[in-house]
């Protein structure tokens, strides 16, 4: 069945298939992190449906909500009307919510991917502050319809300004820290005073807390902060894209828990399914400015992945799964940097929680800033990262999936291999995971 199942498919898919390119996997069953091929092999899956699987596959408190919906008779699809399964998922997303957006929040139904949703939050600060540019970053990657597109980081749009997102590695100024950080913020605010940058006054900033696909970049709190700060002095909205930081992904249940940033709208998806398509965007109730109709669509009411989604964010915050993310996840980074002294192809180690990237990079490349900002910055040592090595990346996945372990790449270079475990993942199970990495390093290092 395998090798059939995968000749049909290369025969009759899409070129645009992504994943199964890299993964010539045919799973028949799974549970937790664990996932059964059809030719009988196993894996430790650290891709989670791209961060999506907060408990993992199958999780019990997941099903049972699934079922539950199933054997009561209810309605699977009634368009965006009331139901008690939907009132029970309002009532346990509005409970995690930050303080400061809780008390006076509307959440919205889009649906029902990511992108959806990120199309209706640029629509939504669109409409309500009558402008049109948009403030994006460099790296960030917010979905595939035309308006995500717009504000992702391959793509340029002349209503939207691509801002240098701050990072330590290779910070587009040359210093890393909090230097770089505060130098990326006074980009920001050099465009927004700039009358020919054409986005003084901009619709909205859209910002990912940690980038993901970008690369597993992690904002430093005091630029999140600039960036509230920015925003709120000139009355524009700010969107946070939690589509993959949220549901204690990051080791608070919202990633911008960590500095205390209240955004304007937040766009909330992946995990907040349970596993099954679901997307929304909460906001600000001043932000309310849709005539009803403005924003519709007709999968705005998937009663399963409301049920299994009530489920997975009641389990995260009962069982505090977000601490549990943070201290694993320290625990892991920890273990990889001290491996990283020995491979000298791991370039740098950085993450968030369970949200965790490797860069891989030329050993024997040369050393270089490459830096875009300002001339006058100086060059700090440890901030000249070596060329980043796509290859070995790649290289570094089969070896993984050939020791039974799914890993993920990303950045823009595709140089950094990405670990998404489900949070509830065993201190046994991080120690196999890290072990196989390890060897994958070995082997690509030979
Ligand atoms: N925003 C972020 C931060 C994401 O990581 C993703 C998906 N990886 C999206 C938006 C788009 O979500 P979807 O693929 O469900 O459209």
């Amino acid at each position: 069945a395998h090798e059939g199942i995968l000749r049909r498919q290369t025969a009759r898919e899409s070129a645009a298939r992504t994943y199964a390119r890299a993964l010539p996997i045919v799973p028949v069953r799974a549970r937790g992190l664990t996932i059964e091929g059809a030719d009988g092999r196993r894996y430790l899956d650290c891709l989670s449906g791209a961060g999506t699987l907060a408990l993992g596959h199958n999780h019990p408190v997941v099903l049972e909500a699934i079922r539950k919906v199933l054997d009561s008779g209810a309605p699977l699809h009634v368009l965006d009307l009331a139901t008690p399964v939907k009132d029970a998922f309002i009532t346990e997303l509005f409970r995690t919510l930050p303080p400061g957006l809780a008390d006076h929040a509307r959440v919205q139904f889009c649906g029902p991917a990511g992108t959806d949703a990120v199309e209706a939050a640029l629509k939504l600060v669109r409409a309500a502050t009558g402008r049109t540019g948009v403030l994006a970053f460099t790296g960030a990657y917010h979905g595939m319809t035309a308006g995500s597109l717009e504000v992702s980081g391959g793509a340029f749009d002349v209503r939207v300004a691509r801002l240098p997102y701050p990072q330590d590695y290779r910070c587009p100024f040359g210093v890393g820290g909090e230097r770089g950080a505060e130098l990326a913020a006074r980009w920001t605010e050099s465009v927004l005073d700039d009358p020919k940058s054409g986005v003084r006054h901009p619709a909205g900033m859209i910002l990912e807390p940690v980038q993901g696909e970008g690369g597993v970049i992690p904002a430093p709190d005091g630029w999140m902060r600039r960036m509230r700060q920015i925003t709120a002095e000139r009355s524009i909205p700010l969107i946070a894209d939690e589509v993959q930081t949220g549901v204690g992904r990051t080791g608070a249940f919202w990633a911008v828990e960590h500095s205390g940033v209240v955004p304007d709208v937040m766009v909330l998806s992946k995990a907040i399914g349970g596993s099954l398509p679901l997307a929304v965007v909460v906001y600000r109730d001043a932000l309310d400015v849709w005539r009803p109709g403005a924003h519709a669509g007709t999968f705005r009411g998937n009663q399963l992945a409301m049920a299994a989604g009530t489920a997975t964010l009641a389990y995260v915050r009962e069982n505090r799964l977000a601490e549990r993310a943070a201290t694993l996840g320290s625990r892991m980074l920890g273990r990889l940097r001290r491996l990283s002294h020995d491979f000298p192809c791991m370039g740098d180690v950085r993450g968030r929680g369970l949200m965790i990237g490797v860069e891989m990079v030329d050993p024997e490349g040369e050393s270089g800033s490459g830096a875009i900002g300002t001339p006058t910055a100086p060059s700090a040592p440890g901030h000249a990262p070596r060329p980043a090595a796509p290859a070995l990346a790649a290289a570094v996945r089969r070896e993984c999936l050939r020791r039974g372990l799914i890993v993920e790449l990303g950045g823009r270079h595709a140089s950094v291999v990405r670990l998404l475990p489900p949070l509830t993942i065993t201190d046994e199970q991080a120690v196999a995971v890290l072990d196989r990495l390890a060897d994958a390093m070995a082997a690509v290092s030979r």
